[in-house]
Order: structure tokens, then C-alpha cells, then sequence
């Protein structure tokens, strides 16, 4: 996302009232949109209490992608955060009937996800488990008994299934009505036909939004401009990464054949997916209605949605959905030979990796957004729900990682969305394999020895933008990697690398850390109040969670502590996960203040970095610096800058590796002659490359936990056993007071290190832990530790069981497998590899 715009200070905000009958003049959040995602930010806020808030719609409310939604809701979701979401949304639909006594049209038919291979069956095994600790009652059936609940499918294409009793479908015009009208009751304005043309931010902060029917200033405001977020984001200078794809789905004319199987499920069928045929489809009536996810997939209006563009449907075109029909025919050949009542074909937005765009935007305090909703009616109240937590207590309450606007940054200009959705689209209902790395749009961003790694065969994934090597394949053979649930083809060379680096010494490319650089006289300071550890003396590194008020975990940051080369003064270098890097970046200049003396400027990629782990690298980089860089010159934690012949760099004696080993950071210029000479040098000491993976591999030796899988913001630092790197005796910092509490009270979970009886498929992340006969926890992430030679497995516990060893089964890929807590780590055990 590109933002252009200066932040503004934050001022206290005095609610006005309305004169006569023109728009009320001041609120405290106005929404921009009256689609279903906009109502439901609209009931959620007055839900919570926020009820001074305005919802301005350009037409009628639903005058975006709303109106001609087919309804459809489901729970399931690669990323059970979401899942979770989508259950709440589904759930609510009653409550909001009670409540207004608008009808929703909720029919809870269930829904039937059919497998056409082992592959698919094995996603859907992955989902079910996954979703047992979210309370989801979905079970694996066989295709006997797919057939029974949906009997004019052809059993012989498919291998299994999962049923889902809480799917089905809704009125999306009445589920707007109805966050609309709950909304209002509890005290919320709606203004329809009020078209917000412009938007200001004022010099005390806070918004000006015109419209066609005067200004409304507000400290906070939403877009949920559905179809016209994009635009809406342009009139704050931001581009937001959302694009419009059009979409069908038909309508038979009614079919007597299907009547006995309406009769017997409450007139309304059962919803079915159906991913080998890219297909989707319910009962309407007395007919059936099919939508697809065509490959020949239209995106629509790619530079600027128009103004004008009302409740109105695209022109069909059924032949591009030729290949999915060919093979829907096939599965449910009822549809061959019935006539077609009714195409609809229309618009809506999707965001790159096809889930929304929720929360505040970085840089412009009191800008949200809430769009990119690609399955409004599934997502639309926990995101709504979301953003009201999010909006009035600066927290959104659960795990929004996977929907947070912050996981795109600069690199999502238009023309990279519009790639990205169209192959998101096109995969809508394809596999996506935990291993996978989805090509479109790249290589975008890449170091400078981008060419020398693909030389070594690199296999290439991506983050944040950029290429960084998973692993390196064999020389001679095709550096591609097979996508799989189990182990994959990595498996064996990755080992390899791992081997040397336990052995010899391995070079890494880490330039995609993410570096955040603090100076001025008050940075110590602003740190000190920020993270939880004490910020290092100059010339040491310490490791420093970040936590928000409620002590949950936002960050853990490497943080060096510097000098100034020009200024004399100090300065910090914060090395985050690079995935979070917008995430954090909005946090620091949310949290700066203007008197606080603190200058902060993300780096980017124009540091570049190399790492060497093993025991010989140490000999490797003595071979090459003119400097004493024994263990008591150079010290575990150390970090300095020092010339590596040539080249000037900082240097940092630290390794995720957890093994003797250097960061080493210099300009992006030095990077491929640094690369050069380290694989020069290192020849005498059998240098070998090494890749993600292998470094996953090597962090499961040592139980180390990482950001987006151990560290999320629903965990604190003492339940993810960060107790060491959290100062209690500091004067302050943020969330310690919640953190207190936890201290007293001792926390209510505890992250847990497993070796897994796995076979081939190791864990991969989100399934659930048995104990007893009951899921008691859920695994976070895992792998193969091909040095200590143990599948891993880390998670969280409930502290009561947190201390047992034996007993434990973590479900993997359907089947239960037998997992022993750990006591500590399984490779170098008192750190003295890493230390000395
Ligand atoms: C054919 C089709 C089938 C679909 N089927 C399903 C389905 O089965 N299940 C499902 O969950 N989803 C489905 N969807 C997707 C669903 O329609 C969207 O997820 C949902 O409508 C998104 O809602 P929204 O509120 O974000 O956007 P929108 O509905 O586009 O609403 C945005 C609103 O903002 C208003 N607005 C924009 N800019 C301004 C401005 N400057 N000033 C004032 N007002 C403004 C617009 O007029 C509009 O009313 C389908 C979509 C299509 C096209």
C-alpha cells in the first residue's frame, strides 16, 4: 500500500450536534458505505456503545456487490482465525432476526465439501481437525454418504467429503437491512444518497468528508466503500490493494426431479462445493442455482470503479465458464439437460491473497478500513465486530492477523493486485499446499544477489514482497519444490543443509528481516516504554518483546544498540519478522508522539544481510577482519561495525540458527561482493548455502518460537515462555500492568515443545492437541528437525497440563499421533554452542 501522507496529532474529540435538517455536522466514527460490511461495522460500534456515528451511502444502502450476492455463507476457511469469524457471522443472523424482526432469509441447510482426489480429502481432514478447537462440529464423510445427502451427485468422481451442518445461505438484503436497523435502534444515523466525494484530515486531526450534501467532520472513519474502496483510499492518497472481479452464477428453471430431496431437508436442499469442478451450488426455490470460479476469469474496472455504476448487473457470458460447466455436468448431470431461468453476473473486490482488508491504515490516525470482503455474508460480522473492538478499545479483540490491511506495504501498486487477484480467483477453490509459494507477480523485489542464488539453484519463495531462498536444490536438477501436505522432495537436500551448517559453517540471505531505525535524544526512552526488555548498553543486542495495553504480544524485535557514525549519538536498529513489518511500522508511529524527541525510519531492503552459522564460522570470519573476534573479544550478543575486508559492516554475534553465528548487515551495494567473498573464503571451511527451510529446521532443535505462529497478538510473553526478556522491575512499559496481572494470577496457557511419533506429514501449524480423549491445545507450528532427527511440534497447553510429558496426540492430516512434551530443547541444550 502506498501511503503519501503525513500523520496528524492525535486531539481529544468533542461531539457537536446537528443544526436543522442538513447532515449532522460532527460525529465520532462516520462509515463510508451502506454495503453489508458497512452495517455491520455500523452495529457493532453501537453495539459496544459507540453511538454517536454516521453511515453516509452514496445510493441506497446494498447499491454495491451486496444487492446481487448469492448468499452463501460457509465456516471454513484456509486460516482458522477467519474460520472462527465466519461462525460468529453465521451465528449472529438469528440474534439479529430476534433483535429488529427483519428476516434475514437464514437457512442453515449445511454444506457438503466433496474431494475429487487424496489431496483435496487430506485439505479437508486438515480443515476438520483444525477446526475441532474452534467448537466446529464438521465431520469427514464417506461418498455414500455425500450421495445421501445430495443424491443427484455422481459418486465415482469423488473420494470423500466433509459435511458441515452450519453452512448455507441468507438474504444479503435483508441481513443489511437488519444491521441497519439494529443499528439505528441503538441510536445510529443513516444518511442514503449522500456521496462522500472528498476527504480531508484537518490540522487537529481529525476528518472532513464531503459530500453532495455538505461536510461531516469525525475523529474516526471507515471504508467500507465495498466497489469503491479503491477509489475511496485515493482520496486520502492510499492505494489500497483491491481489485473488482466479475462473477456469475445461473439460476435453472425449476426441477421436479429435486422436489423429494427439498421435501426432505425443510424445502431448501443442502449447499454443495464442489472444488474439483471449481463450483458451487444450492437450492433456489424449486430450481438450483451453480456458480464457478472460472479460470478465464474477467477483472473489472482495473483503473477506477465510475461514480455511476449503480444496482446494476455485467453483461453474462457463459462461455468462459464452459471448462467448469463441462465438468460440473459430469458430477451433477441434473444440470445438463435444464434450462437456464436467470445469469447474474456481477462485481466485487477482492485483495491479493483473497482475504479482507481490516483496520487502521499506517500513518493517518483515525483511517480505517473494511473492505476487500470477498464472502461479505460469511465474514461480515466478525469483521464488523473486529473493527467496533478495534475502533473503541484499540484492540480488535481476537486474531485478525490474516485480515489485518498491514500485511500489504509498498510493493502493492495496482498492477501487482490486479495479477495477484486474478490468480487468487482462479485458484479460489484449488488447493493451496502448506509448502506452496503462489508465482504470480513475482519476482518483484530482490537483493542484489538475486542472480548469484538462482545461479545455486535457489528455490524461490516470497514475503513482503521479496524473494527470499527457501532451500537449494541439487545442482542439475530443476529447482522447483513439489507441493505437498507430507514431506516433500526438499526434504533429503534440506537435511543436508542443515548438516553442514551443525557441522561446518552455512550462509543465509536474511535481507528480509525487517529493520526499524530509532535516533534522537529521547529513542532510548520512547524503547524503554515500548519493549519489555531493557534496551541494550551501546554495542550489545537484547531480545525485547512488544506488547499492546491488554500484555499481548505485537512484536519480538532483535534490537542493536548503536552509535551514530555522523551524529556521535545513539541509535537503535529494531530486526523484526519481516512479514510484520507494515504491522509494526503503524505501530511505532501511532505510539510516537511529537515532543518525544524520537526520530524513526523504517530501513527497508536497502540494508542487506548475510548470516553464518555453524562452528566454523567463526574461523571463516577471523579469516577475513583484521580484528580479535575470539569469544571474550566478541561476545554472544555483541554487535559492532567492522570491516570484512573491504567491506564496511555491522556485525552482530547472533544466530536463529541457535549455533555459533553473525549477522552481517551492509549497504545494498555491498551485498553481492560480500556474497563473493564469503564463498571464496569459506571454501577452506566447506561453506555451504542454506534456505528457510532449513532454518525452520534448525529452530525446532532449539524450541525457538517465531512471529505469526508462536507469537500473535492473542498470546502474552509469559504464556509464550518469554518470562526472561520481560523486565518487571523496569519503571514501565506498555501493557505491564495487564502483564502484572497475568504475573499474579500465573498465565493461562503455556507454550509447549512436542516430538511428534509423524511418520511422513509433520505438523504443519493449527492442529489440534489431544489429551484424555479431549483437545486440550493447539499446535502452532512444527517441522522436521533433521539434525536432533525428531519431528517437532510447538504449542500451547492449558497450564495445568503444561508440565506433563507423556499422553499427549496431536491430529495430523486426520490421524492421531502420539506426542511427547519436551523439557528442553533437543539440540545444545545449555546454549554453550551459541554462546562461546
Ligand atoms: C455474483 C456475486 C455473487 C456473490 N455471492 C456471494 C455469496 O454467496 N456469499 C458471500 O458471502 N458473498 C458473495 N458475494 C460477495 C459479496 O457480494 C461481497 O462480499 C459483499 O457484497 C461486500 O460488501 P461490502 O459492503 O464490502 O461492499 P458493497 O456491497 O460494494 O458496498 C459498498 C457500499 O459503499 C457505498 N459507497 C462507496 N463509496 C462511497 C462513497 N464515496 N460515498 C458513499 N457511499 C459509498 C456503495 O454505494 C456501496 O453501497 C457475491 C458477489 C457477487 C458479485
Amino acid at each position: 500500500m502506498n501511503i503519501l501522507k503525513e500523520e496528524s496529532p492525535k486531539v481529544e474529540f468533542q461531539p457537536t450536534t446537528r443544526k436543522g435538517n442538513t447532515l449532522k455536522d460532527r460525529a465520532q466514527v462516520v462509515v463510508v458505505g451502506g454495503g453489508v460490511v458497512g452495517c455491520s461495522v455500523l452495529y457493532h460500534l453501537t453495539k459496544s456503545g459507540c453511538t454517536d456515528v454516521v453511515l453516509l451511502e452514496r445510493k441506497e444502502l446494498t447499491a454495491g456487490s451486496t444487492w446481487h450476492a448469492a448468499g452463501g455463507m460457509h465456516t471454513l476457511n484456509g486460516d482458522p482465525n477467519v474460520a472462527a469469524l465466519q461462525r460468529y457471522t453465521i451465528k449472529l443472523y438469528k440474534e439479529l432476526e430476534e433483535l429488529t424482526g427483519v428476516d434475514c432469509g437464514i437457512h442453515l441447510t449445511g454444506e457438503l465439501m466433496l474431494a475429487d482426489d487424496e489431496d483435496r480429502l487430506d485439505w479437508l481432514k486438515m480443515a476438520h481437525a483444525r477446526g475441532r478447537y474452534l467448537g466446529m462440529e464438521t465431520e469427514i464423510i464417506s461418498t455414500s454418504e455425500a450421495k445421501n445427502l445430495v443424491p443427484f451427485l455422481e459418486e465415482q468422481y469423488f473420494v470423500g467429503a466433509l459435511w458441515d451442518p452450519v453452512g448455507g445461505h441468507v438474504d444479503p438484503s435483508g441481513v443489511t437491512n437488519a444491521y441497519a436497523a439494529a443499528a439505528r435502534s441503538l441510536g445510529a444515523e443513516i444518511e442514503r444518497n449522500t456521496w462522500v466525494k472528498e476527504i480531508i484530515q484537518k490540522s487537529d486531526g481529525t476528518w472532513d468528508l464531503v459530500t453532495d450534501k455538505g461536510t461531516i467532520n469525525c475523529e474516526n472513519f471507515v471504508n467500507a466503500g465495498g466497489l469503491w474502496a479503491r477509489e475511496v483510499g485515493r482520496m486520502c492518497n492510499i492505494e489500497l490493494p483491491v481489485q473488482a472481479m466479475e462473477h456469475m452464477y445461473f439460476l435453472t428453471e425449476e426441477l421436479p426431479e429435486i422436489e423429494s430431496w427439498l421435501d426432505e431437508t425443510d424445502g431448501h436442499g443442502r449447499g454443495v462445493i464442489d472444488f474439483g469442478g471449481e463450483i458451487y451450488l444450492r437450492a433456489e426455490g424449486k430450481s438450483l442455482l451453480l456458480g464457478t470460479y472460472e479460470q478465464a476469469c474477467v477483472p473489472w474496472q482495473t483503473k477506477a470503479t465510475p461514480w455511476d455504476f449503480g444496482a446494476q448487473l455485467l453483461t453474462p457470458d457463459l462461455e468462459r465458464l464452459t471448462p467448469s460447466l463441462e465438468i460440473g455436468f459430469s458430477h451433477f448431470p441434473i444440470y445438463a439437460e435444464a434450462g437456464i431461468k436467470q445469469v447474474i453476473n456481477g462485481p466485487f473486490t477482492f485483495a491479493p491473497d483473497g482475504n479482507p482488508l481490516i483496520g487502521p491504515i499506517r500513518g493517518q490516525r483515525g483511517h480505517w478500513v473494511a473492505c476487500g470482503v470477498m464472502a461479505g455474508l460469511s465474514q461480515g460480522g466478525g469483521g464488523g465486530l473486529a473493527m467496533a473492538n478495534w475502533i473503541t478499545t484499540g484492540d480488535p479483540g481476537f486474531d485478525v492477523w490474516g485480515m489485518d490491511v498491514s500485511r500489504f506495504g509498498d510493493w502493492t501498486t495496482p498492477s501487482y493486485t490486479l495479477t495477484k487477484v486474478i490468480e487468487n480467483y482462479s485458484r479460489r477453490f484449488q488447493i493451496s499446499f502448506p509448502n506452496e509459494e503462489l508465482p504470480a507477480g513475482r519476482p518483484l523485489h530482490t537483493s542484489p544477489i538475486f542472480g548469484k542464488l538462482t545461479e545455486a539453484n535457489a528455490v524461490w519463495g516470497a514475503a513482503y514482497g521479496l524473494e527470499y531462498p527457501l532451500w537449494f536444490q541439487t545442482s542439475g536438477k530443476e529447482p522447483i519444490e513439489e507441493v505437498t501436505f507430507k514431506r516433500s522432495n526438499a526434504f533429503p537436500v534440506v537435511a543436508e543443509e542443515v548438516k553442514n551448517v551443525r557441522e561446518n559453517v552455512g550462509m543465509m540471505e536474511i535481507t528480509g528481516f525487517a529493520k526499524h531505525e530509532f535516533t534522537g535524544a529521547g529513542a532510548r526512552i520512547f524503547l524503554e516504554g515500548l519493549l519489555t526488555n531493557n534496551i541494550p548498553k551501546s554495542g550489545r543486542i537484547s531480545l525485547a518483546p512488544m506488547l499492546n495495553e491488554a500484555g499481548k504480544l505485537i512484536g519480538d524485535f532483535t534490537v542493536a544498540s548503536l552509535i551514530d557514525e555522523f551524529s556521535g549519538e545513539e541509535k537503535f536498529i529494531l530486526f523484526g519478522s519481516g512479514i510484520a513489518e507494515g504491522y509494526h511500522q503503524r505501530w511505532f508511529l501511532e505510539h510516537l508522539t511529537l515532543d518525544s524527541n524520537t526520530q524513526y525510519r523504517p530501513i527497508g531492503n536497502d540494508m542487506t544481510g548475510l548470516a553464518i552459522a555453524g562452528p566454523a564460522s567463526r574461523e571463516l570470519l577471523s579469516y577475513l577482519v583484521d580484528e580479535d573476534i575470539s569469544s571474550e573479544n566478541f561476545r554472544f550478543l555483541d554487535i559492532k561495525n567492522m570491516a570484512i575486508e573491504m567491506i564496511p559492516s555491522l556485525v552482530g554475534r547472533i544466530s536463529f540458527t541457535g549455533d555459533l553465528g553473525y549477522e552481517i548487515w551492509v549497504s545494498s551495494s555491498l551485498q553481492s561482493k560480500l556474497f563473493d567473498l564469503l564463498i571464496d573464503a569459506g571454501k577452506k571451511f566447506d561453506l555451504g548455502l542454506f534456505g528457510l527451510r532449513a532454518l525452520d529446521s534448525m529452530r525446532f532443535d532449539k524450541n525457538f518460537g517465531a512471529w505469526a505462529s508462536e507469537y500473535r497478538p492473542i498470546y502474552n510473553p509469559l504464556e509464550a515462555g518469554m518470562d526472561n526478556f520481560v523486565k518487571f522491575d523496569k519503571e514501565s512499559f506498555l501493557g505491564k500492568e495487564s502483564l502484572n496481572s497475568v504475573l499474579e494470577e500465573g498465565p493461562e496457557k503455556k507454550l509447549c515443545a512436542f516430538v511428534v511419533d509423524a511418520e511422513n506429514s509433520d505438523v504443519l501449524g493449527d492442529e489440534p492437541i489431544w489429551y484424555g480423549g479431549e483437545v486440550v491445545g493447539w499446535a502452532t507450528s512444527g517441522g522436521y528437525s533433521h539434525w536432533s532427527e525428531e519431528s517437532c511440534a510447538l504449542g500451547y497447553l492449558p497450564s495445568e497440563l503444561a508440565n506433563m510429558n507423556e499422553g499427549f496426540e496431536i491430529e495430523v492430516l486426520g490421524i492421531l499421533r502420539e506426542a511427547k512434551r519436551i523439557n528442553e530443547p533437543l539440540f545444545d541444550p545449555d546454549g554453550s554452542r551459541m554462546r562461546n
